[in-house]
């Protein structure tokens, strides 16, 4: 999406969003648990009138989160009355289709998923929440923050999204840098409803331990949910486990036994050691990845409109923190990291000369361009994936 009238491209959803006054999460489940901590951390929650819904009857005659679960109908018996006035977010993983269909033949508009996945634009937390706090309350929230500490990686993967088979030298950020940039993110963001720590692989960076203590410090309570990506084939040094722990973070642990010996032989030793720290990990079973193939795409002949359409059929939502800029597509700095494409000056938003509406614009899709500058090299996540087996360990490329 190109920016036509920045600063207000946002305004119509934020007026409408603006009405909502009831909200009704469907499903008793952590995630349906999840979305009401999110805005009872913010202090938002009675902001709202909260209503659970379930079909069962088991969890209808129980409490979940203090408050009463009752059954949808009772949803759908009045959803034609004050129609703008709700919001409906849907916390279960599947038949959400059948769900959507049904709200829209009782003319329900305001419909969102709680679930985290690529190609949607209908997440409660992205695509309402972040856009109602700023309206309603002029608050801004992050609602994915992927902040890369370092291009070092122990592995070397066929496919890797962050390009480290084509990386010769890797990069490190230093204690300055990080201490700068960190800053300036909250001196703009009031609150992040997750910031993570990726690579490369961020084990591998010797500070880790003082990044996580400033977190911890200074932040920590702006941020909802701290963790750490790890592919799994380290076991920490009591210092990393310390500060983990310190900072409340906690290890999202990209599981690639099958496919890389080093994981399938430390991973067991992993999962002890942390547990053994009190430090919650959560097991992510890959099996393949998207593969962009990078080498063979090329969408230089282009229209401007057929490249910003090529972007917006991508998740619009993944972006990375670096240097104190948001850059419009997290795999755009990556390949930039990887020395794959030049350095641009026009693919991402300048943190601390921009107001919070403009950067929540971004956060949204809206670009100075509608698209960077790497969507020319790349497939992208849109309506021609292909998938790849997952890890599978080459040689470097260069
Ligand atoms: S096409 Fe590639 S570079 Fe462009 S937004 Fe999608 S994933 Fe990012």
């Amino acid at each position: 999406m190109k920016w036509t009238n920045k600063g207000h491209e946002l305004d119509d959803l934020g007026e409408v969003y603006s009405q909502v006054e009831n909200l009704y999460i469907w499903g008793v489940s952590e995630l349906a648990k999840k979305c009401y901590e999110f805005l009872l951390y913010l202090n938002l929650a009675d902001k709202f009138n909260i209503v659970f819904l379930d079909k069962s009857t088991k969890k209808q005659s129980e409490l979940f989160c203090g408050k009463t679960v009752l059954p949808p109908q009772a949803l759908l018996e009045s959803a034609r009355q004050n129609v703008k006035n709700k919001a409906i977010v849907l916390a279960f993983p599947n038949g959400q289709d059948e769900v959507r269909e049904l709200l829209n033949r009782h003319g329900i508009v305001n419909v969102f998923s709680a679930l985290q996945q690529h190609n949607r634009n209908d997440n409660f937390i992205q695509n309402f929440l972040c856009i109602w706090a700023m309206y309603k309350h002029g608050i801004l929230i992050s609602h994915w923050t992927s902040y890369c500490l370092t291009t070092r990686c122990n592995l070397n993967c066929k496919g890797c999204l962050n390009f480290t088979p084509y990386i010769n030298n890797p990069w490190d950020e230093t204690f300055d840098e990080f201490k700068q940039h960190i800053d300036i993110v909250f001196s703009k963001f009031d609150y992040l409803y997750s910031l993570h720590f990726t690579g490369g692989e961020p084990l591998l960076h010797k500070n880790l331990p003082r990044f996580l203590n400033y977190i911890s410090e200074n932040y920590r309570e702006r941020v909802f949910e701290f963790f750490l990506i790890t592919n799994g084939s380290i076991v920490p040094c009591l210092s990393v486990m310390e500060a983990l722990k310190q900072a409340k973070c906690s290890v999202w642990l990209d599981d690639y036994s099958q496919n890389v010996s080093l994981c399938a032989s430390n991973i067991e030793l992993v999962k002890r050691a942390f547990g053994d720290a009190d430090i919650p990990v959560t097991i992510i079973r890959v099996d393949s990845w998207y593969d962009f193939e990078i080498d063979a795409t090329n969408n230089s002949s282009m229209s401007e409109e057929e490249i910003i359409n090529h972007k917006d059929q991508c998740n619009r939502f993944l972006h990375d923190f670096y240097d104190g800029k948001i850059y419009g597509c997290c795999y755009h700095k990556f390949a930039q990291k990887a020395g794959i494409i030049a350095e641009t000056d026009n693919d991402y938003i300048d943190i601390a000369s921009s107001s919070k509406m403009e950067i929540l614009e971004f956060r949204q899709g809206f670009t100075n361009k509608g698209y960077v500058d790497f969507c020319r090299r790349c497939r992208g996540f849109g309506n021609n994936t292909k998938s790849i087996p997952c890890a599978i360990q080459i040689p470097k490329y260069r």
